[in-house]
């Protein structure tokens, strides 16, 4: 019954993660998906592609006022991105938790960004930061037809639950 219970109890959420020109440029896509996939993650959909310079705008509309916004939609536009859409319990919030604060030097080690950057123009990843902003950039980066619904052989094992 406490199976029953805790399989009850299983939220599935989707967020957007990306990794950004420079993660892609030095080779870091591997690295970085193990994160994710090691946890125990399920990866939906992911596709490499470079941003035209308005879909960079629309990405990062939040941000339009910030002195920062022309040069960051120029380098999201440089080169291809690794767009992708990772599913799980609290893959939200715990998805900003495993890349790091936005700046690496504040970053903690054993972080994405901790570990694998140094300054905030070059942070290496993107994450959604909650449940409204992933709905959306999951419908920007990607058509319904790109997700996949598959049930993962590993979730007895990583819920506990069948
Ligand atoms: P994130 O959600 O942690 O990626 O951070 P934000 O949504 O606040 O900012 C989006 C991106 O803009 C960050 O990942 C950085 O690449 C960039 N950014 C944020 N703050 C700064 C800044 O002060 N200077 C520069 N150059 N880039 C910034
Ligand atoms: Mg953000």
């Amino acid at each position: 019954m406490l199976q029953d219970q805790e399989a009850n109890a299983i939220q599935m959420e989707r967020t957007f993660i990306a990794i950004k020109p420079d993660g892609v440029q030095r080779g870091l896509i591997s690295e970085i998906i193990a994160r994710f996939e090691c946890k125990g993650f399920k990866l939906v959909a992911i596709k490499l592609v470079v941003p035209s310079k308005s879909f960079a705008q629309k990405h990062y509309h939040d941000l339009k006022e910030r002195p920062f916004f022309n040069g960051l939609c120029n380098f999201l536009s440089s080169g291809p991105v690794l767009a992708m859409v990772w599913e799980g319990e609290g893959v939200i919030r715990y998805g900003r938790k495993l890349i790091g604060a936005t700046d690496p030097s504040k970053s903690e080690p054993g972080t994405i960004r901790g570990d694998l950057a140094i300054v905030v123009g070059r942070n290496i990843i993107h994450g959604s930061d909650g449940p409204e902003t992933a709905k959306d950039e999951i419908s920007l980066w990607f058509k319904p037809e790109e997700l996949s619904n598959y049930t993962s052989n590993q979730e007895k094992w990583v819920y506990g639950v069948n």
